[in-house]
């Protein structure tokens, strides 16, 4: 990745990290934009950025303060949505990265929302229950501002959960006087979640990792599984894939790395995980412990699901996978890519492969408007129909076009955007 672009005041050209990545992956799709390419400057500025200070009494009675954000990078196409990171690494660039990737993820699935990003840069193990909740609740209370059940939808991403969506939901409603449920999704059941919410960015992995093993002749039964991040989405693929035959031969998250060629036992190692909070420890697997040699496990399958740029030109060329599944949002880099493309890898984009996550959340949000809830097989059945003809479309239009799954996902997505940008027009 050579391209230098255009850095918005506010950010250095050194801190550009991810938002250069997306800058990059969008000046890789304008060609196939047509007429549309008129309007791509929009792709390339958030619509608003909210920054906040964020200030809590700690339990031992001292001031802590800690910075927040709220980016809604589009709206053209509905509110803005997507998930909060509580992350000691977030940064600007990152949040605005990730709220431009749910603008392009929910164009792919054709959900009919804008994109939107939430974080603060905080390391929430550090924080007892109290703090978190009271940190939660100032967050909301910030950027109740800009977010509403038709103005922008938070959601669950790194480090945040039901219990944290509760609270945030809770004091947006009290803010308010009444309760919003749709102004969050991924609560928990008992105040308007949906069935399904909690596994369906994992198993969204897994039904397009189907779709891709077919289209290279793997067969499910045996593949050999990799995954980084052991999490709400790597934990659940990790399972289903397992359930379903394959053999999970190498598992890492924040600490440790575990392998096994002939397949881990992956309901253990969830027991484990439960308990002890990571996979060290695990006494079924081997622990490896320089993390560089997990890229280069032998398995037909990776799936990265953790943080951004994990897959870069240090590390892509040692991989040894067919396809690549990217649970997590933005984990490999543009000159990654090319070395991937390059070696026949199929990456499956995480505009595509982790949209499930936000697909039932439209299904949470349709079900709070209408205060009628599905069944956990409507769910999983509507789920599974959107993702395949996601991934069904992406790959025709790759094919057709000579071009990767990802700038193929970002053709229909930018389109999708692009055109609603176009018939609004512009205000005034
Ligand atoms: N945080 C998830 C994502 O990155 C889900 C977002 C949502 O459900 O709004 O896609």
């Amino acid at each position: 990745m050579s391209t230098q672009h255009e850095v918005p005041s506010y950010l250095t050209q050194k801190e550009i990290g991810p938002w250069g990545v997306y800058l990059e992956q969008i000046d890789r799709v304008t060609p196939y934009l047509g007429t549309l390419a008129r309007w791509v400057e929009t792709l390339k500025r958030p619509k608003r950025i909210l920054v906040v200070d964020v200030p809590i009494e700690r339990d031992d009675g001292s001031i802590a303060h800690f910075e927040g954000y709220r980016v809604q990078h589009n709206t053209s196409r509905g509110p803005g949505k997507g998930g909060v990171r509580f992350h000691q690494d977030v940064t600007l660039s990152e949040v605005m990265a990730l709220s431009a990737w749910m603008t392009v993820k929910n164009a792919a699935v054709n959900v009919p929302y804008g994109g939107a990003k939430g974080g603060i840069r905080v390391d929430p193990k550090t924080l007892s229950i109290g703090e978190l909740q009271r940190m939660t609740r100032r967050y909301t209370s910030e950027i109740n501002i800009i977010i509403g059940p038709n103005k922008d939808i938070p959601a669950p991403d790194v480090n945040t959960n039901e219990q944290v969506m509760a609270w945030m939901m809770d004091t947006y409603s009290m803010n308010q006087g009444s309760t919003a449920s749709g102004v969050v999704t991924g609560k928990p059941i008992s105040l308007g979640g949906s069935l399904g919410r909690r596994e369906a960015t994992g198993r969204g992995v897994y039904v397009v990792g189907c779709e891709a093993a077919a289209k290279r002749g793997l067969d499910i039964k045996g593949a050999k599984v990799a995954v980084q991040g052991f999490g709400n989405v790597g934990g659940i693929a990790a399972r289903l894939f397992a359930e379903a035959g394959a053999k999970v031969v190498a598992v890492q998250d924040h600490i440790s790395t575990i392998v096994c060629d002939t397949g881990l036992d992956v309901a253990a190692l969830q027991a484990h995980v439960t308990q002890h909070g990571s996979v060290a420890g695990f006494g079924g697997g081997d622990a490896v412990n320089d993390r560089s040699r997990f890229w280069e496990v032998d398995c037909d399958i990776l799936i990265p699901a953790a943080l951004e740029q994990q897959i870069t030109e240090a590390n892509a060329d040692k991989i040894r996978a067919k396809i690549i599944l990217e649970g997590a949002n933005g984990p490999t880099t543009p000159g990654a890519d090319d070395i991937l493309h390059d070696k026949g890898v199929l990456v499956v984009p995480d505009v595509i492969a982790n949209a499930g996550g936000v697909t039932v959340s439209y299904f949470e949000w349709v079900q709070d408007f209408s205060s009628f809830f599905w069944t956990e097989d409507e769910i999983n059945q509507r789920l599974t129909r959107i993702m395949r003809e996601a991934f069904g479309a992406v790959w025709t239009l790759a094919q057709e076009k000579n071009v990767s799954l990802r700038t193929a996902a970002f053709i229909v997505a930018c389109t999708r955007v692009l055109q609603a940008r176009e018939m609004r027009g512009l205000y005034p």
